[in-house]
């Protein structure tokens, strides 16, 4: 729950809800029954790898930013490397989760293997929160090799906690799982202004009413209630950032004003988001410790809303997936455009489409009866065919 202000804080205007400039954390948060006391804005680490990174993670922790988001997918593992020299010496001030993905059928061998492999490169000797990684599937919480790995990496200090992370079609069934049998300590899940029921019936009015994963704000409810900490990512809905910057003005930027919604749905303990330039951490933590939304918010959502309706994917659907007789991924495809597009990560983008185990190779040339299969609207077969393009072009 978010609670306790942590370090020497800013006042707050109390008229708007609007932290003042300074940027630092405002505000922490007890992350469930695992009684870590986290910032309500963390660092998350996908992005992490070249110049300046490690000036990035330091520039973080001088604001207070002391919990790291990482995989031991991301940027190849460089993104753990980065973090492993720009934390040394400062391992006992930090909080770090990192992630790897348990299949059905994954062994504790290579579990094992994995988690031995991202201390190395994390230069630690332990990690506060290790998250099966992008569950999208209940039959991966039902491999019980998670459990006998996990059960022995906690008995020998290796991992603190466990969890599952997830923004997938089906998040709503694994995480109703995960909580009603007693599987994970803290949940990480995509979750945005654009998939809060709350934010439709409020702001879109124009819009048909299309709430995506209606069911999400219950289980994350659940979650709560049963001590489960829940961190929110994916909170910027596709961060296509640069578009908005003509409409935002001093202290509302589209970034702040979505991680208000968040921060203040009651749904979520914190969120995590990548970060990649100071001037980037300086501006997103003008959002930490808000205690409503500044009133200029929902013009910017909703505008953001507008522009990208037929183009962003909305986290947590699959409803599109019987309309593709080849069988082609599409929401995961589209996700991998965005990546590329809209975060401006073509790295990250190529290194997911490599390994998925159907592509999008079947879309160029077909005829496209998925043409009309998103009731939200979005183009499909011209994204699906672009994104083929974007990330297998040499
Ligand atoms: S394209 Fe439309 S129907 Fe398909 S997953 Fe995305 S939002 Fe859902
Ligand atoms: S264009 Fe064809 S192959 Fe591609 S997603 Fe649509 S139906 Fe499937």
């Amino acid at each position: 729950m978010l609670g306790g202000l942590g370090l020497g804080l800013a006042s707050t205007s109390s008229a708007s809800g609007v932290p003042d400039a300074e940027p630092i954390v405002r505000r922490r948060a007890t992350l469930g029954r695992t009684g870590l006391e986290v910032p309500d804005i963390g660092f998350g680490t996908s992005r992490l790898s070249g110049d300046g990174a490690e000036d990035a993670v330091r520039h973080a922790l001088d604001r207070g930013i002391d919990y790291f988001d990482t995989a031991e997918s991301y940027q190849g593992g460089e993104a753990e490397q980065v973090l492993g020299r720009a934390l040394a010496g400062r391992r006992d001030d930090v909080m770090i989760a990192s992630k790897v993905k348990c299949g059905e059928r994954t062994r504790v061998s290579e579990l094992r293997a994995s988690l031995e492999a991202t201390l190395k490169r994390l230069r630690t000797d332990r990690v506060e929160i290790y998250f099966n990684h992008a569950v999208n599937d209940t039959d991966r919480l039902r491999n019980d090799a998670w459990y006998e790995f996990a059960d022995r990496a906690k008995q020998e200090g290796l991992i603190r906690f466990t969890g599952m992370s997830g923004h997938g079609g089906r998040l709503v069934p694994c995480l109703d799982l995960a909580i009603d049998e007693n599987l994970v300590d803290v949940v990480l899940v995509g979750f945005n202004f654009g998939q809060d029921p709350a934010f439709h019936q409020r702001f879109t009015s124009a819009f048909d009413f299309v709430a995506v994963q209606p069911d999400l704000p219950r289980v994350l409810r659940k979650a709560r209630a049963a001590g489960i900490g829940v961190v929110a990512m994916k909170t910027l809905r596709g961060a296509r950032l640069n578009d908005m910057r003509p409409y935002e003005t001093a202290g509302a930027t589209f970034a702040q004003a979505a991680f208000r919604w968040t921060l203040t749905s009651d749904l979520v303990d914190s969120l995590v988001v990548t970060m990649k330039e100071p001037s980037q951490i300086d501006e997103y933590l003008g959002a930490s410790g808000a205690t409503g939304p500044n009133p200029a918010d929902a013009a910017l959502l909703r505008r953001y809303a507008n522009a990208t309706e037929r183009s962003q994917c909305r986290y947590g659907c699959n409803d599109c997936a019987p309309a593709c007789p080849e069988g082609v991924p599409i929401s995961d495809v589209l996700r991998m455009r965005m990546y590329a597009d809209d975060y401006g990560d073509p790295a990250l983008a190529r290194g997911e489409y490599a390994a998925l185990p159907v592509d999008a190779t079947a879309c160029v040339g077909c005829p496209a009866p998925c043409h009309s299969a998103c009731p939200h609207g979005v183009e499909i077969p011209g994204l699906t065919r672009r994104a083929h393009h974007l990330l297998t072009r040499s």
